[in-house]
């Protein structure tokens, strides 16, 4: 029994993928040890914060790095620190300082909601969001002529929440950002590769330590010296009601060092394995139709998707989809295409036997509806 049962959770099977709203991620052994090790000690925490960051500095290939809660955070501190500038009154007053150098120029495609508006980051951290272009169509002068002495800092949004066509690539922005001779930010909180965007050119990119990494709920800036150095001083500001506890810094760096070393190979074969077993028996139950898919961005993600026809069935994919989450325990799918019919199954965040329990919770709803 989960220790979320004992207060009256349900159990949750996650078949959904890296999800904020389940608790993003499930730890390995030995960065959950790692974290209780940690939880036992007292430790310097401007040291830590220091150390910490010169540690995921050199796995990203950075010159340093600052600790933070998350990727969120991470952007409310990098503007923050970009319109502080190391000035520890202004770092007092934000986010209502009386700056006119604030401004942070955004894509308007890239104004996107993860969870919580991203604008509302920028605005937290003292910066005042200017949305450039159309949602769907910006181009390089939209971002030239918003330029001025008010502005601080660009920003670039890389997920799948934002609009991918029609928006000026990361490349021809940092051009921008450098001809300028302004520092760009890059979100990149749920990127795989760690070091593409400080390679570059990005002054400051934003990772969540508890997405692709596997961490802990944490995160991490990382970029040029002094724009870190200004970023960490927040912590005597803003960054208080963000503050990273020492266990969540240390799981962090135990996640990264795993997360460097492990053979991505032979976790994907595995993963495609599993789906390949489900796919067999669901194809078995009357009305649904399995195969094997990979991501639609080219990640190296196989997934399993089912196809409800409803003609056999009488019911749609949502009602799938209901009857799997409202069942004890509750089991999340992957349902961007629940209306048109498709089910996914993302396999990175089952665990070991998770499988069987969706399988047989398929033909429980099946044989129910015969
Ligand atoms: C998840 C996400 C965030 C927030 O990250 P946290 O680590 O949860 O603070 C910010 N931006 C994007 C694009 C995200 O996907």
């Amino acid at each position: 029994m989960e220790v979320y049962e004992e207060i009256g959770l349900k159990r949750i099977i996650n078949g959904s993928g890296k999800m904020t709203a389940l608790g993003a991620s499930v730890l390995d052994d030995e960065v959950a040890e790692y974290m209780g090790k940690a939880s036992k000690g007292y430790a310097d925490m401007d040291s830590l914060i220091d150390r910490a960051g010169k540690i995921i500095a050199e796995y990203v290939e950075a010159e340093d790095a600052c600790v933070t809660t998350g990727a969120a955070a991470s952007i409310a501190m990098s503007v923050a620190g970009i319109i502080t500038n190391g000035d520890i009154s202004k770092i007092e007053k934000i986010p209502f300082i009386d700056e006119d150098k604030k401004e942070i120029i955004i894509q308007k495609g890239h104004s996107v909601n993860f969870g919580a508006p991203i604008v509302q980051m920028i605005g937290l951290g003292g910066g005042e969001p200017i949305e450039v272009g159309q949602a769907n169509s910006v181009k390089a002068h939209h971002i030239e002529e918003a330029i001025s002495e008010k502005t601080a800092a660009l920003i670039y949004i890389k997920s799948h929440h934002c609009v991918q066509k029609g928006m000026v690539p990361l490349k021809d922005m940092i051009g921008i950002a450098k001809k300028h001779g302004i520092p760009i930010i890059v979100d990149a909180a749920a990127e795989e590769d760690l070091k593409k965007y400080i390679h570059l050119g990005a002054d400051l990119v934003a990772y969540s330590g508890g997405k692709a990494i596997c961490g802990p709920t944490s995160g991490f800036v990382a970029g040029k010296k002094e724009l870190i150095n200004n970023c960490k001083l927040q912590y005597k500001g803003i960054g208080r009601a963000m503050k990273v506890g020492k266990e969540n810094i240390m799981g962090l760096l135990k996640a990264i060092d795993l997360y460097s070393k492990k053979d991505s190979k032979l976790i994907i074969e595995e993963q495609k394995k599993t789906m390949k077993g489900l796919e067999k028996e669901v194809n078995k139950l009357k009305g649904l139709k399995a195969a094997i898919a990979q991501d639609e961005a080219g990640r190296e993600i196989y997934r399993l998707k089912i196809s409800v026809d409803e003609g056999v069935l009488g019911v749609d994919a949502n009602y799938i989809i209901d009857k799997l989450e409202s069942g004890n325990p509750s089991i999340y799918t992957r349902n961007h295409y629940s209306n048109i019919g498709i089910i996914y199954i993302d396999p990175r965040p089952l665990k070991v036997g998770d499988d069987e329990i969706i399988l047989e919770r398929l033909k429980e709803i099946i044989s129910e509806l015969a």
